[in-house]
């Protein structure tokens, strides 16, 4: 052990505040929240506040956030990932990276409250860390507190930089202060991008494999379709410019190529941390993305603006690609009323492709916060009635569906599983949505392609609905190995007991 490593354990035994106290993982937001300011979180729990705004609804429902975050750093090349948090959320975030294909263990440091109340934790933690800091087989560790250890004030801050040459990348990402999973995205790349802009500060940094060299790069800030960036390049190429490094990066080194790009294209609209870390480079950032026809003419307006490029080559580019996206859109209409909601970011770019390809679309909601990125997509659905709400719940999604009585509902689990009990036809935004191109020429047909596809079989999923009519509803849901007793007199009394609550917490909330 390096004397500096001494010197850390010595004040992180000094330092560490753990103040959890009675508050545990089912404390409450607002308990929790008190808790780690409390412990000395403020700091970290402010930003978040005013990176990820909430309202009207605090948190809409939506996966554990630390999801997100944890399947940035386990798609990234040479990179090991620690967990530090409850066993079963560890255990619940593990299940899910496996089953959308990590194929990547995921670190674990375990806690009881003794070692969280006496800062062992902490210790066990930084003891991990030194044991997977090997060169050999990483570039960077990643370590993460859930809700319980951030609650508590588990310090990781307190960590090396680097050990061994292993860059140490340190993150809170509580369910309390974060409201979705796509802004804990944005903590993770946001902190990745941070760690290396500092680097480029301080001296020479590796050239990244792939880096561009012959022309100006826009940088992508998103995670997009594995197409998008061919069809971004298609579109940038006659402006002598190219698609550069896609944000969140697959290695370490396209950091440094990310924050070198001419421009920053933020096409998911709610990367602020990492917007804040390219602006601090010098960077312009552009919003909204090249979808449809009008989509794609502002955009490569917006790029060549922030460019410099002059209007002849701008309106060059702009008339070589429009008509040719109109025409791929022409052959491929929607004609159906559509809901649309989700929690990826890229939903109103969808409701503009389906709108541009003849659909209905009456509503969009998105789990995420409004933010200048997409306000070009805000303003142009709202000049065409559509309502749009940001963080959207899933009863705001339901009410849509109730108000505006969709050909096809496109949304999350549980508003298509109540669209399919209405017999509503109904995709899910995260698995066949955001699974297709959406931009230029490329992404100009092929929602038109799942949607039609989704249409065509409604007198299936009619006759579907038909034969299973009444079965696993209601009472008749779960297994059961008898036939269930109807308890009518509990029901009554419970009835009568809820209505007499009613109006004592009505007085109670008007005081
Ligand atoms: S939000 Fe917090 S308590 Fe819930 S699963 Fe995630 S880490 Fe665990």
């Amino acid at each position: 052990m390096s004397v500096s490593t001494q010197t850390d354990a010595k004040n992180a035994v000094e330092a560490v505040p753990i103040r959890f106290e009675k508050t545990g993982c089912h404390g409450g937001k607002d308990q929790l929240l008190e808790a780690a300011h409390a412990a000395g979180k403020s700091e970290t729990l402010d930003q978040y506040a005013a990176d990820y705004p909430v309202g009207p609804h605090d948190q809409p429902q939506s996966m554990c956030p630390a999801f997100g975050s944890l399947r940035v750093g386990l798609r990234m090349e040479r990179t090991a990932t620690i967990l530090s948090g409850s066993a079963c959320c560890v255990y619940g975030l593990t299940f899910t990276s496996h089953f959308y294909g990590a194929r990547r263990s995921v670190g674990y440091v375990p806690f009881d409250s003794e070692t969280l109340v006496t800062g062992k934790l902490f210790e066990d933690i930084r003891e991990s860390v030194y044991e997977q800091a090997d060169p050999e087989r990483y570039d960077t560790i990643i370590v993460t507190n859930l809700c319980v250890p951030t609650a508590s004030g588990v310090p990781l801050d307190l960590l090396p930089q680097q050990i061994n040459g292993v860059r140490i990348v340190c993150i809170d990402v509580p369910g309390f202060g974060v409201p979705t999973h796509a802004e804990a995205k944005d903590i993770l790349a946001g902190a990745m991008l941070k760690y290396a802009r500092t680097e480029i500060e301080q001296g020479p940094v590796s050239s990244p494999e792939n880096r561009r060299k012959d022309k100006p790069t826009v940088t992508i800030l998103g995670e997009v379709f594995p197409a998008d960036p061919v069809a971004l390049g298609m579109l940038l190429e006659p402006m002598g410019l190219a698609c550069g490094t896609v944000v969140p990066t697959r290695q370490w080194r396209e950091l440094y190529s990310a924050l070198d790009g001419d421009v920053v294209a933020a096409v998911h609209p709610f990367y602020t941390a990492s917007v804040r870390e390219f602006q601090r480079a010098g960077r312009p950032v552009v919003g909204s993305a090249p979808v449809g026809c009008d989509g794609t003419a502002e955009w490569l307006k917006s790029v060549g603006d922030a460019m410099g490029l002059s209007s002849q080559i701008v309106g060059n580019t702009i008339d070589a690609f429009v008509p040719k996206i109109r025409a791929a859109m022409d052959a491929a209409r929607i004609n159906a009323r559509l809901t649309i909601s989700g929690y990826e970011g890229s939903e109103l770019l969808v409701a503009r492709l389906a709108i541009e390809s003849g659909a209905d679309v009456r509503y969009v909601g998105t789990a995420c916060a409004k933010s200048a990125w997409s306000a070009p997509d805000v303003e142009w659905l709202q000049a065409r009635g559509v309502e749009v709400k940001f963080r959207a719940s899933l009863q705001d999604d339901l009410a849509a569906l109730d108000e505006y009585q969709p050909d096809l509902a496109i949304g999350t689990t549980p508003l298509v599983q109540e669209a399919k009990s209405r017999g509503i036809a109904s995709l899910y935004f995260t698995n066949l949505i955001s699974a297709r191109p959406l931009m230029g020429l490329l992404g100009a047909s092929s929602i038109a392609e799942v949607i039609n596809s989704a249409l065509a079989n409604r007198p299936r999923s009619d006759a579907m609905r038909e034969f299973f009519a009444g079965v696993g509803e209601g009472d008749k849901a779960g297994i059961w190995e008898k036939q269930p007793t109807i308890k009518t007199g509990y029901r009554e009394r419970y009835a009568k007991k809820l209505a007499k609550q009613i109006p004592q917490q009505t007085s109670t909330a008007t005081t």
